[in-house]
């Protein structure tokens, strides 16, 4: 143990370790089902891993080029404009990420600069803010309406000003599971027409949309795909969390700044794996069959939730499923998220967390990216409750 020799104030006093990061810790402490943070409990596909394998005995395991290997940015390319219509330069509109983390750091850090006003939609994922916050940006945080979600366009629209510079958008939303539609785009288009504002798009839960929807990709919206960084995942989408490779797409001026940043706050990511993604990409069912199978989940969770105290509100896509508790407890979501994952062994995230502001929830959000088993016998305590 040492002791540090220097004193200086911390500069970031207000932050502390995510919530994601606590939660996890409290359920292994306690043993509890662990439905708190968002990762599968089930292995990723075999011939990806031997894919990764192949690639590193194949001699692929020193620097990839700064923006990624050529054949994952040609390979997303193609994977893109099949889906959303829209083309990208592989050359100068894709960039290989450590995760959907980094790119939307690198982003902000982009284009943000001291006294810019960044819109947020809470509650909101994790890293916004403090992105923001660090290169001198404010969020101002909106909230969303109702049990489902919704944006607000009047509100944002008499929230820009001269000072405003960019606008995150979430679709899937992270904690809540809404989803945007084209009704939200169209308000958007008219927004920031004529504007210096860029969209950040957050679509790492891309491929998890359910009863049929279709994810509105920004890709789909020239007007708006023109001003837009987006920010994918492959760790939703190929249930590989952990080994944080994303991506990020924006036309060539943006992207520019893009790598900028990118190349002196990481350079380049594992080479291997762009590799393996690059092949398995081509595979189209991996990622067409994705709603199916977290649909089945998300079902299962809430028919064995249905008699429950447990009030379910919407999900529309992600691998999260939020409930209320406020016929059960009268206790903050924080307090009640803790005895749950110590005397009842599940473990959730309190949403509250997510506003920045002092605003009480009785929210508790689910991950359902679980084996059935495990999700049955969280339901069997829930239910208890
Ligand atoms: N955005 C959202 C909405 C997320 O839920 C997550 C992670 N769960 C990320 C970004 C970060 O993704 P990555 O793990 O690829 O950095
Ligand atoms: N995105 C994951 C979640 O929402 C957590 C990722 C993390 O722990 N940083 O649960």
């Amino acid at each position: 143990m040492l002791t540090s020799s220097v004193t200086f104030q911390s500069k970031f006093p207000n932050i502390g370790t995510t919530i994601f990061t606590k939660m996890s810790s409290l359920a292994t402490q306690n043993q509890a089902i662990n439905l708190s943070q968002g990762f599968p409990d089930f292995p990723c596909s075999e011939e990806l891993v031997s894919l990764v394998d192949k690639h590193m005995k194949a001699g692929h395991n020193q620097y990839a080029p700064l923006a990624g290997v050529i054949e994952l940015r040609e390979a997303i390319a193609e994977k893109v404009e099949a889906t959303y219509g829209c083309a990208y330069n592989p050359d100068t509109e894709i960039t290989v990420t450590a995760g959907a983390t980094q790119a939307i750091y690198t982003a902000i850090n982009a284009v943000i600069r001291e006294g810019d006003e960044v819109i947020v939609f809470t509650p909101a994922y994790d890293c916004y803010k403090p992105a923001i916050e660090s290169v001198g940006g404010e969020p101002i945080f909106v909230r969303l309406k109702g049990d489902d979600f919704k944006i607000d366009w009047e509100e944002v629209k008499k929230l820009i000003n001269r000072k405003t510079r960019m606008i995150i958008l979430n679709s899937p939303h992270n904690p809540t599971g809404s989803v945007l539609s084209p009704d939200d785009f169209k308000k958007l288009e008219k927004i920031v027409d004529q504007s210096d504002i860029v969209i950040l798009s957050d679509e790492v839960y891309e491929h998890i949309t359910f009863d049929g929807l279709r994810h509105e990709s920004i890709a789909r919206y020239p007007k708006l795909a023109e001003r837009a960084f987006i920010v994918s995942s492959f760790g939703k989408t190929y249930h590989t969390t952990g080994w944080k490779i994303g991506y990020c797409l924006a036309p060539k001026a943006l992207m520019q700044e893009f790598r900028k940043v990118h190349q002196y706050l990481i350079f380049s990511v594992f080479t291997p794996a762009q590799y393996a993604y690059a092949a398995f990409l081509k595979k189209t069912e991996e990622y067409t069959g994705l709603p199916d199978f977290y649909q089945a989940k998300r079902d299962l969770f809430r028919d064995a939730l249905a008699d429950s105290r447990l009030r379910l509100l919407p999900t529309k896509g992600t691998y999260f499923q939020t409930v209320d508790y406020s016929a059960i407890s009268n206790k903050s979501d924080l307090d009640f998220a803790n005895y749950l994952t110590i005397e009842k062994k599940v473990a959730g995230i309190p949403t509250s967390v997510f506003y920045y502001r002092d605003v009480q929830t009785t929210h508790i959000r689910f991950c359902f990216a679980k084996d059935n088993d495990t999700l049955l016998k969280a339901c069997d305590i829930l239910s208890s409750l």
